[in-house]
């Protein structure tokens, strides 16, 4: 194989979510592409702008790095999430149904084994709550495995003084992901959910 070509496939597939295989098709579409070299500083601009927010870890381009929902909210609900693409699906939802409250992601490799050792997503959430005192509700949205619910249960036990905790109710497939779950029944979800 071309060396540089086998140089660009190990860089690009340093990324998790991209396979040797997608990332040598990327290439391919790429190099079919007219204006390579305008693109690329198009990807470039932009890639450099884009941040996650300090507070929420949502993706924001805002200079402070604070997002816009975090700069305006004052809401006494919390759902957290644990899949970035988790945000699109329930932003759509809280805006649809004037669900006032903020969306906290910690990381989608967030464990209970990693959270005993309160690593940097235990303190992401720590801080987010320090630094947000209206908070009164925290609804575990995170998708249905034995796992989830160690770690769900792990927050509680060390937040519990302070907060009433819920977890999204009937209706949501077993293992999917928040994502991936239609507005009518992440709709029924959120009203059937359960306090624990
Ligand atoms: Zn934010």
């Amino acid at each position: 194989m071309e060396k540089k070509l086998e140089e660009l496939i190990e860089k690009l597939s340093e990324l998790p979510s991209l396979t040797k295989k997608t990332s040598t098709k990327m290439i391919i579409d790429f190099l079919k592409k007219e204006n390579k070299n305008k693109d690329l500083e198009i990807i470039n601009e932009l890639l450099m702008e884009l941040k996650f927010c300090k507070k929420c870890n949502k993706i924001t381009s805002n200079d402070n790095s604070v997002c816009n929902s975090c700069q305006k909210n004052n809401s006494e609900t919390l759902i957290l999430i644990k899949n970035h693409l988790d945000f699109i699906n329930l932003e759509k939802h809280v805006e649809q149904n004037n669900f006032n409250s903020y969306i906290l992601n910690i990381d989608s490799k967030a464990s209970l084994i990693k959270f005993l050792s309160f690593d940097e997503n235990y303190k992401k959430l720590s801080f987010f709550l320090e630094n947000t005192t209206k908070i009164k509700e925290i609804i575990f949205s995170f998708s249905i495995t034995s796992e989830n619910d160690l770690l769900s249960s792990f927050i509680q036990e060390n937040f519990k003084d302070k907060y009433n905790f819920y977890v999204l109710g009937k209706g949501l497939p077993l293992g999917n992901s928040i994502n991936y779950i239609d507005q009518d029944t992440l709709k029924f979800a959120f009203l059937k959910k359960e306090k624990i």
